[in-house]
């Protein structure tokens, strides 16, 4: 009787899949979360189906320490061919003879070539963070800001955009180890071609971090950094609508020095349900409708960007070549934050942020930045974008006004009751 009751709750442990209902309501209640708002955070995205369930698969018991053919631990013989097979679809989209698909976020991918090349205390030359950088990029809180000597190159004042005269005077006075070209919040192509021809001259390493962007250059939208970058670092969970991870694209006479750097430089064992789904991702990004889908993305960003500037907002560098475009709020006298509450409250969800020469701290800000990668993906095009635009500027305009914020906040449910994602899951 005993040894019975002992087996049955063997079983329900193992076997019954429905009992942290806590766990499941609060995921469905994000579902519709997802279902119901607009999602116009640039850095965000809509994972195809796939990419979700891949991620949620029994892979994610495995320990895998080491890379493909040399692990240590037994039973890898399948999670060697996931791994390997994310590498040669990595390697095929980008072009490249090298990728490291362990990182397991964009900020890994990035202390890893620091790991990989640096020592402490060498000097970096990146982009300001108020300017567009990124925190891995030497913010003082993260390990790049401690360890090294960071020095920052700014926009141009006048056009709020990347003055490569500037940075090729800076480069020289610094005369840094490692130079970054990328962004988390610059609208404008960046020409990693002059990054290059700088580095050169002064004898620096190269690093692109493409997080924002990597679903642009795997759909040729925007120039590439492989070959021209010593290195090329990327999150796969923003344009290239993957899984929340990081990646590493290089020359493969670095790859000794960055998959120790990767493992067991700074991370254990790889997320394999990740990696595996990162291969998924990558064959979507193979895809022609993929080249669609980075053209139409621009496409949408450019529209709405022109639509709110007819409509009297000051947009950050004049206009948009990529994903994002930044809008100055200084003018309405309102803050980056409260245009973030106010339009969350109608349910449009984007994100407050410093812009160029910003004097408000990072808390309040003096700009919103949009993107347009999760509308694209749910199928919206250029009439949606001027529908989003209006609904914006009247939600901004409006702010004291609850009857008009409900009306604006009913018209967002209607749109995005016709563009569904997620009907399978
Ligand atoms: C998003 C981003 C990262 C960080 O990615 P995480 O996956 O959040 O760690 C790094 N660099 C840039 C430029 C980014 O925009």
């Amino acid at each position: 009787m005993k040894k019975d009751n002992n087996k049955k709750k063997h079983e329900n442990h193992t076997l019954n899949k429905d009992t942290d209902t806590e766990v499941r309501k609060i995921i469905e209640r994000e579902l519709a979360r997802q279902k119901s708002q607009l999602v116009l955070i640039a850095s965000e995205n809509f994972a195809s189906e796939e990419v979700v369930k891949t991620m949620g698969s029994v892979l994610t018991n495995k320990y895998a320490e080491g890379y493909p053919g040399n692990r240590y631990y037994g039973g890898c013989e399948h999670i060697d061919e996931i791994e390997e097979l994310a590498i040669n679809r990595a390697n095929k989209l980008f072009g490249s003879n090298y990728s490291n698909v362990q990182p397991h976020s964009g900020v890994q991918a990035n202390t890893a070539i620091f790991l990989a090349v640096l020592n402490p205390y060498d000097k970096v030359l990146s982009m300001n963070l108020r300017d567009g950088g990124h925190l891995s990029h030497g913010h003082a809180q993260n390990l790049s800001g401690k360890y090294f000597e960071i020095h920052t190159y700014s926009v141009d004042p006048e056009t709020e955009q990347i003055d490569y005269e500037n940075v090729r005077k800076l480069a020289k006075r610094v005369q840094p180890k490692l130079m970054i070209a990328g962004a988390s919040s610059y609208s404008r192509i960046i020409d990693f071609n002059k990054f290059r021809e700088i580095a050169d001259e002064v004898g620096a390493y190269l690093m692109a971090d493409i997080a924002h962007i990597a679903g642009l250059i795997a759909s040729d939208c925007h120039p590439t950094s492989v070959g021209v970058a010593d290195f090329t670092t990327a999150t796969t969970h923003k344009t290239i609508r993957g899984p929340r991870g990081g990646l590493i694209l290089a020359d493969k006479k670095y790859s000794g020095l960055i998959n120790k750097s990767v493992f067991p430089g700074i991370q254990g064992g790889p997320l394999m349900h990740v990696i595996a789904a990162k291969a998924v991702a990558f064959r979507e990004a193979m895809e022609n409708s993929f080249k669609e889908y980075g053209r139409r993305i621009i496409e949408n960003s450019r529209a709405m960007c022109s639509f709110l500037k007819d409509e009297g907002f000051r947009i950050v560098s004049g206009g948009t070549d990529n994903h994002l475009f930044l809008i100055d709020l200084t003018e309405l006298g309102m803050t980056g934050m409260e245009a973030q509450n106010v339009l969350s409250s109608v349910g449009i969800i984007l994100n407050k942020n410093v812009i160029p020469y910003d004097k408000l701290n990072p808390d309040l800000t003096s700009g919103i930045r949009i993107g347009t990668p999760a509308v694209t993906t749910q199928g919206m095009g250029t009439e949606e974008m001027y529908k989003i635009g209006e609904l914006i500027s009247y939600t901004l305009k409006n702010r004291a006004n609850k009857t008009k914020l409900d009306g604006a906040h009913k018209k967002v449910k209607e749109l995005v009751s016709n563009f569904p994602v997620y009907t399978d899951i």
